[in-house]
């Protein structure tokens, strides 16, 4: 018999592909150039080219049996060592090969990082506003999920509520910064507050809680060289990376979960997430997408469109009305909607054309999510889209 808890999710279809399967929809009657497409968070900008060339090198010149064949279920060890490497050089920690784990992205590093250090009954805490699909990927481990609330209008944490939410049960805190969706970078008086936070914790209940941090933006940060990197802060961090944003490669499937030097149980933390492969089914990705990685790691794709198209539709929301915080980092920006109801103002943005998401599931309710990674040009003719929006429907 089928199974009830899957079956019953085809129900409760994301409101993400939903509306950019309405943007497919209307692009087919007006063409696609004139649907003011905001849903879904593609990158747009090309693979850089030494990427592709390190694609085409390794199939013209490595042996096809060692090139296509099994990858050790750990990942491949001059990757792991070249990760673990280029981590020690930015971020200033011990890294060695034994803390590296490659996965499918960043989902598949959080399926293995989260399984690691939470059992069945444990909870997991998570910050609003989150990636929607954190209520999958923590939920079907057996933990509970909990939120903190969203902290407006700045989007940092609200380190009182989490206090108050973290228990006995508390195995981990899963955070994400450069943020989906609000583009907010959490600083490092807010990541040196939270280990403050934890450490006590820690202490109070006699266990490790582990900080788990969901990267998959880390380059894409536009007014300050790096972000905080949150494993530099706390000694029981995983840090979940992924490539798919950063070189466009997300097709490619393609991340790593990198263990803190300092974390308890460092030494093994991999061998275990190895052992979580064998049941979830999942094992390393693919063993020429490592390799290619592995040449490219402080490589990014040209996310200099990325800022200019932030610029662009920031000054242009400031001066409509819209209270918004300017993104630091991803291609998200998480205005408030015009009225309450985010849904019914997304809703009215449809009949000019503009694809925006209700963030309602995102646990910020009355904001709304645009993803910026389209064509500059396009977001340069959405902008009469927009006033024509907000003069209409809201006399502004
Ligand atoms: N975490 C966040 C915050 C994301 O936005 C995404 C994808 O959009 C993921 C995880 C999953 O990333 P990946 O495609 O690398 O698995």
């Amino acid at each position: 018999m089928i199974n009830d808890t899957y079956a019953r999710r085809l129900q409760a279809k994301s409101v993400i592909r939903e509306l950019s399967e309405y943007a497919t929809r209307r692009g087919e009657e007006i063409g696609y150039e004139n649907v003011f497409d905001y849903s879904l968070g593609n990158p747009s900008v090309p693979t850089p080219d030494k990427y592709n060339e390190e694609i085409i090198r390794l199939h013209e010149s490595m042996e096809p049996m060692a090139l296509h064949g099994y990858s050790p279920s750990n990942g491949i060890p001059a990757v792991r060592e070249a990760i673990a490497e280029s981590l020690k050089k930015r971020f200033d920690l011990p890294y060695e090969a034994k803390h590296i784990f490659p996965t499918s992205g960043a989902a598949g590093a959080l399926a293995h990082a989260l399984r690691a250090v939470s059992k069945q009954g444990d909870n997991i805490i998570g910050i609003a506003p989150f990636f929607p699909e954190y209520a999958y990927y923590v939920g079907d481990t057996g933990a509970e999920f909990r939120i903190v609330p969203a902290h407006f209008p700045d989007f940092q944490i609200d380190l009182t509520a989490l206090s108050s939410l973290i228990d006995e049960k508390t195995a981990a805190i899963l955070i994400n910064s450069p943020n989906n969706p609000s583009g907010v970078i959490y600083t490092n008086e807010t990541l040196s507050a939270l280990s403050d936070i934890l450490r006590k914790k820690q202490a109070q209940y006699g266990h490790e809680i582990f900080l788990i941090s969901d990267e998959p933006y880390r380059e894409i940060v536009f007014d300050m060289e790096k972000a905080p990197y949150p494993a530099a802060f706390y000694d029981n961090t995983l840090t979940c990376y992924s490539f798919s944003k950063s070189l466009s490669v997300p097709g490619e499937r393609i991340g790593y979960v990198a263990v803190a030097p300092n974390a308890k149980d460092a030494d093994i933390l991999v061998a275990v997430m190895a052992q979580i492969s064998r049941g979830i089914g999942h094992n390393c990705p693919s063993s020429s997408v490592q390799l290619a990685v592995s040449k490219v790691l402080d490589l990014t794709a040209d996310i200099s469109v990325y800022k200019e198209n932030r610029d662009i539709l920031y000054d242009r929301l400031v001066s409509l009305g819209f209270t918004v915080n300017k993104p630091d980092g991803t291609f998200y920006i998480f205005p408030k909607a015009l009225e309450e109801d985010a849904a019914a103002f997304c809703k009215k943005a449809l009949s000019y054309d503009l694809i925006l998401v209700p963030a309602d599931n995102f646990g910020a309710k009355g904001y709304f999510r645009m993803a910026f990674c389209i064509d500059t040009e396009k977001v340069k003719r959405s902008l009469d889209a927009f006033d024509r929006f907000v003069e209409a429907e809201y006399g502004r």
